[in-house]
């Protein structure tokens, strides 16, 4: 059975990052969302054009439209034979439930990846992305709290949540990250 994974955290936890090393590490797709909505913006697609002002805010886009792309993606020959990681989504409890109705019996790990606010703070204006201004930043951090942490409970209920210590250096959240995906992947 390929691995069915979600790594939650706040924005700027160092999610993306060590997304990419687990994708290569165990041999899952990893499926970023942000990754595909900012590739349809730069292709200047129907999706991207709608999506960019929403991004710029740091609003989310709406469910129905996130959802379909996410499940989608979800079906593609790779991901069927290599498992996933996604990278993003879910971001609301409207998401959870769409992914549990399309991955139910695919998804078997939920990671937290947990850092503190002052540090996500500091390393985001570090990185200075297009949508990485302090109004934006806020926004994002106050949407994860209200629409995102719930998630944690909502994973917590199924009995698939996995909090990882994200302060530190890199490689050592990546090895604390390896440890429990290991344990999951012999189960
Ligand atoms: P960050 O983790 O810094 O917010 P992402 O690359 O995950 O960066 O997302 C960038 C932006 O893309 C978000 O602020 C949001 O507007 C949009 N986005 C990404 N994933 C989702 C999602 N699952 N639901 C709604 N909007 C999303």
């Amino acid at each position: 059975m390929p691995l069915g994974i979600v790594i939650l955290g706040r924005q700027g936890s160092g999610k993306g990052t060590q997304a990419v090393r687990i994708a290569e590490s165990f041999g899952v797709v990893h499926i970023s969302t942000g990754d595909m909505l900012r590739a349809a913006v730069a292709e200047g697609t129907e999706l991207g054009m709608k999506a960019k002002s929403i991004m710029d805010s740091g609003d989310l886009v709406p469910d129905t439209v996130i959802n379909g792309i996410v499940e989608e993606r979800l079906q593609k020959d790779d991901v069927q034979s290599g498992g996933f990681l996604l990278d993003g989504f879910p971001r609301t409890v409207g998401q959870a439930e769409a992914l549990s109705g399309y991955a139910e019996n695919d998804l078997n790990l939920a990671l937290n990846l947990d850092v503190s606010i002052d540090e996500v703070m500091d390393r985001m204006l570090a990185r200075g992305r297009d949508d990485d201004t302090a109004e934006a930043i806020t926004r994002r951090l106050e949407l994860y709290e209200t629409e995102t942490a719930p998630l944690l409970d909502w994973f917590e209920e199924r009995g698939i949540l996995k909090i990882v210590d994200g302060n530190g250096a890199e490689d050592e959240v990546f090895s604390r990250l390896t440890a429990v995906i290991e344990e999951i992947s012999e189960k």
